[in-house]
């Protein structure tokens, strides 16, 4: 199964879209009011309209699951807001493009049944979007049920970090079998990734998200307790699969992620692509309880509770350590 030409179209589109949510947030998310929704409305559709579009022109048999629906788009937009939407679609594509292109965009793919589909996530990370912090534009491909391919676009990558880097974005992507890889968002030479060889718990940094809303803090201050690591042990908080691309990079060394809702379950799109290059890094993934993920229940990973990435080294500890600390 040769997937070259698959990978190199979601890199382009990938870097398109998240070009396009560079600029929406350049142009309409005002620092004194993060909070409003309308930046991040915009740019999901506007988003998933270029890579829909896409998709559509090369790879018209595939089946898509994404978040973005054009009846909500009709909906819960004004007729300005449907028109800027309208409008960036049109820059990025430079040709004039009607609402109703839009719409068929923002579904393709949607009804169809196939051995293929593509996982998009348009923005993941909106609050961090929002915030001006961490988010990427997501795509995974899923072939006979498995991720074997994936595109993370991340504007900004490194803008928290140490390090000085001419272009804080970074493009991280992998095909299974082919290795996982790294870029410049701006264009550039790839370097080959590859997750940590750390296996001390107490040293490892335990990658999580910014919003305390998304993952148990109170589980995962258990689970470090249990790991023995001291208040100074390393752990970063961020939004989006940046974190999953930190961890295929070997910047950070595990990724738990559990919401505190029993019932809650995972949606596809915030894991497809970032399993993929993890797993091709290689590193491990299951569930919380040890459980390979599923990817046959549709939107949601159904038969799953949380996620743990690691870097292989880990994994056990770590599952040792939740099952302890008791959900
Ligand atoms: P993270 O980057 O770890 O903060 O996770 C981002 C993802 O969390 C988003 O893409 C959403 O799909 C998901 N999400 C949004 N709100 C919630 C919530 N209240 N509980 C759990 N997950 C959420
Ligand atoms: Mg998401």
């Amino acid at each position: 199964m040769d997937l070259t030409k698959e990978l190199e179209t979601a890199k382009t589109i990938a870097r398109m879209a998240a070009g396009i949510c560079q600029t929406i947030q350049a142009e309409l998310v005002n620092p004194a009011e993060k909070s409003g929704r309308e930046p991040v409305t915009i740019a999901d559709y506007a988003s998933q309209a270029i890579i829909g579009h896409a998709l559509a022109e090369n790879f018209s048999d595939d089946a898509v699951l994404s978040e973005e629906r054009s009846e909500e788009f009709m909906l819960l937009l004004n007729d300005k807001q449907r028109s800027l939407v309208q409008r960036f679609v049109t820059d990025a594509l430079g040709g004039y493009v009607f609402e109703e292109q839009v719409c068929a965009w923002l579904d393709f793919g949607k009804q169809t049944q196939a051995e293929r589909t593509w996982i998009i996530d348009p923005i993941d990370g909106t609050k961090g979007f929002l915030g001006l912090r961490h988010y990427c534009v997501a795509i995974g491909l899923l072939v006979d049920g498995e991720p074997v391919l994936g595109v993370l676009a991340s504007p900004g990558f490194y803008s928290d970090s140490e390090e000085s880097h001419d272009d804080p974005g970074a493009l991280t992507y992998a095909l299974s079998g082919r290795g996982a890889f790294m870029e410049p968002l701006a264009g550039g030479p790839p370097h080959p990734i590859e997750v940590s060889e750390i296996s001390d718990p107490r040293r490892a940094i335990l990658l999580t998200s910014y919003e305390s809303g998304h993952t148990d803090l109170s589980f995962f201050n258990r689970v470090a307790e249990v790991l023995g690591r001291g208040s100074d042990a390393p752990a970063r908080a961020l939004d989006s699969q940046d974190k999953h691309a930190m961890l295929a990079a070997g910047i950070g060394d595990t990724y738990l992620r559990v919401v505190p809702e029993p019932g809650f379950r995972e949606k596809v799109w915030d894991q497809a692509a970032g399993y993929a290059i993890v797993k091709e890094a290689g590193g491990r993934i299951s569930d919380v309880f040890g459980q390979p993920l599923d990817w046959s229940t549709g939107r949601h990973l159904e038969n799953n509770r949380g996620v743990l990435m690691t870097n292989g080294h880990l994994h056990d500890k770590l599952l040792e350590a939740i099952a302890k600390a008791g959900l």
